[in-house]
């Protein structure tokens, strides 16, 4: 039995006919950190995006499994059932929705078991945890939030849910030290609580802080060009991206 959660072979995406991803390969183990690094417009939030499913993007070669499960053809509800997580960069607003409410339906649509009196303690103490006021459940879900309280209904969901993986695009965000200490707290509360799988993308490696990272993948122009540790991460923010599109415009 192989402890990988995720394997992508050869996967190859497309907008209409325009080609974005080509021939990605990556492999991620149960309970690993992986971090996503490239240049802006590399394709990082659209392989995030194939990952889930989502139909704006065509899958146009290779294969996904996850958890065991060839899901290249599964739609995205069913890849959030067995256990995968998006992070959204704008969450919706519902008016008249309390942000309460609305965990507790996504808790339900998930299958996850729990008492009403069980969720109210739960959501309760991982708002603490977050240093959350638990005031804030009982307002409308996502009318007025700030960034960082927009972060903390993102790291409520991942808490509550527990996937198995969970990835998470922060990198157009533009955190701010609100939202940036949210997400970072939220990482570490999930890698130690739920022992979760993540793949982060992001432009700020400062969030990355609290976690101890296995594996750096660098993407630039839609292909990987590069995996490695922890290092390639401080490699990458003192050395930038420059010279591996200089490779790949030499190629
Ligand atoms: P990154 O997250 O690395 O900044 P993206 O995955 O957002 O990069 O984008 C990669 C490329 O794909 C860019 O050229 C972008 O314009 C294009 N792209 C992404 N999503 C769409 C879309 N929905 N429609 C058209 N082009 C897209
Ligand atoms: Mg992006």
């Amino acid at each position: 039995m192989s402890n990988t959660i995720l394997t992508c072979q050869k996967l190859c995406a497309a907008v209409g006919d325009k080609p974005i991803l080509h021939d990605i390969d990556l492999s991620i183990g149960q309970g690993e950190v992986h971090v996503l690094l490239g240049p802006n417009g590399a394709g990082k939030s659209t392989l995030g995006h194939v990952l889930m499913g989502d139909p704006t993007y065509d899958m146009t070669g290779g294969s996904i499994e996850f958890d065991g499960q060839d899901i290249t053809e599964l739609p995205p509800n069913k890849r959030s059932l067995a256990g995968m997580f998006l992070s959204f960069q704008a969450p919706v607003e519902i008016p008249g929705v309390p942000l309460r409410s609305f965990l507790r339906a996504m808790v339900e649509a998930h299958g996850v078991q729990m008492k009403n009196k069980q969720f109210k303690q739960r959501v309760q103490e991982l708002a603490q945890q977050l240093d959350m006021d638990p005031a804030y459940l009982d307002r409308e879900l996502g009318v007025g939030f700030s960034g960082g309280e927009k972060k903390k209904v993102e790291m409520l969901q991942l808490l509550l849910l527990q996937p198995k993986l969970a990835i998470l695009d922060e990198t157009d965000s533009g955190l701010d030290v609100d939202a940036l200490s949210v997400v970072s707290r939220g990482m570490e509360l999930y890698r130690r609580d739920c022992g979760g799988t993540l793949l982060i993308i992001t432009h700020n490696t400062r969030i990355l802080e609290r976690l101890a990272v296995d594996c750096a993948h660098v993407m630039v122009s839609g292909r990987l060009v590069d995996t490695g540790d922890a290092a390639l991460i401080d490699l990458i923010d003192a050395q930038g991206f420059e010279r591996y599109e200089t490779q790949l415009e030499q190629a």
